[in-house]
């Protein structure tokens, strides 16, 4: 059997973002690396939609930017401008493709199925999947997404709307989500903030054709893409070995109170190339401990109130857009924090903090 250098189990998100970093900073020029990855073939499964905080490798596999975004709830509306961090979506299909390519160029590395298929003695490991089923009673952000296109200009291709929480809330957290691509084309979201085990909240494609029909005006339509998915909101007991390094979802790289992962994984990903050479020495990359300690007492309030919650996270937006964007992407100052945290009903955090 084969030795590698470097193995990666599981050839995703995070696995083929750390590849294409090695390769890219040619780091596996004198090294191998193997990706351990089951899936049959790679196509469009996802949408990674986030903030623009800091520049990244994969621009060209962006369908679109915007400078504007809303929140809402059934009362009111909020809108907000930034030019200095677009939010951006990259289409998944693109991204694989970019970098499959890029890898197949080098045959220092390659594929395979299954761990047993090689020697992992002596081999770096880095580890995107959770091996254990994770825990269905505890906080998840759970969704399906479609994309649609009608025959007539109806969408308003500037804006986003990043919470639409008027619809009906089944005492859990529940929004829509809307990025137009175009005027005639459009990602639209259900989304939940809840446990996984009520299957009453899946009806998402009843969810989703109400929403479309009663709360967009939209009567005629195709679905070109549907994407589904759950991300846990809570922290999987998984630990770094001294042999393994957890990346990816597995290695806590999403934000828990938002899902959002992606440009966490580049970071992360920059990080380890970085210190490839001594990664085993070198301090584990975090999204850093005041973003641990701030998700956990705010989703500890939402699970316990989750009626508040569509005023909380509008109250949250009514700050300036370059504070708001940068709490949420990890890169917030204390002053940011301060301003942030100030929007809070203070006695609600306050219990949560202390319980
Ligand atoms: C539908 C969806 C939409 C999302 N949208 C956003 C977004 O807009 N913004 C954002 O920041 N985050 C988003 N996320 C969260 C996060 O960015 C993604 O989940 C991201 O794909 C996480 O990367 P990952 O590498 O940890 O996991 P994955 O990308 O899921 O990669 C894990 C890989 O491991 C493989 N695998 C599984 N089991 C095995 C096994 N036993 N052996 C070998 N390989 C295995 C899988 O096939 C997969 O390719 C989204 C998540 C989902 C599910």
């Amino acid at each position: 059997m084969k030795e590698f250098d470097y193995i990666i189990i599981g050839g995703g998100c995070a696995g083929l973002s750390l590849a294409y970093e090695l390769e890219i900073n040619d780091k596996l020029k004198d090294k191998t690396l193997a990706i351990i990855e089951t899936r049959e073939e790679y196509k469009r499964d996802k949408t990674w939609s986030f903030w623009k905080v800091f520049d990244h490798n994969f621009d060209d596999c962006v369908i679109k930017n915007w400078n504007n975004f809303t929140i809402n709830t059934s009362e009111n509306l909020h809108e907000l401008s930034n030019k200095e961090f677009p939010y951006q979506s990259i289409d998944s299909g693109k991204f694989y493709k970019k970098i499959n390519s890029k890898l197949s160029t080098n045959s220092n590395i390659s594929f395979f199925k299954g761990l047993n298929e090689i020697k992992t003695e002596n081999s770096i490991i880095f580890n995107s999947i959770f091996e254990k089923e994770l825990d269905k009673s505890e906080l998840w952000q759970h969704f399906q997404g479609i994309e649609i296109e009608t025959p007539k200009n109806i969408f308003d291709e500037d804006i986003i709307n990043l919470m639409d929480f008027n619809c009906d809330q089944r005492n859990d957290v529940h929004f829509f989500y809307t990025l137009p691509f175009s005027k005639n084309r459009a990602l639209i979201e259900t989304t939940w903030l809840s446990g996984l085990e009520d299957q009453s909240l899946r009806d998402y494609d009843l969810q989703l054709e109400n929403y479309i029909e009663n709360n967009l005006g939209i009567k005629n339509y195709k679905i070109n893409f549907t994407e589904k998915g759950a991300i846990p909101l809570f922290s999987p007991s998984l630990k770094n070995s001294n042999k393994i390094i957890n990346i990816g979802s597995a290695g806590g790289m999403t934000r828990l109170s938002t899902g959002y992962t992606f440009l966490n994984i580049q970071e992360h990903s920059r990080y380890i190339v970085k210190n490839i050479d001594n990664i085993y020495d070198a301090k584990t990359f975090s999204l850093g401990k005041k973003y641990h300690f701030l998700d956990k007492v705010f989703l500890k309030v939402l699970k316990k109130h989750p009626k508040k919650m569509p005023q909380i996270f509008f109250n949250m937006f009514k700050t300036s857009s370059n504070t708001i964007i940068k709490f949420l992407s990890n890169k917030s100052n204390i002053f940011e924090d301060i301003n942030i945290i100030s929007k809070m009903p203070k006695l609600i955090f306050l219990r949560a903090l202390l319980n």
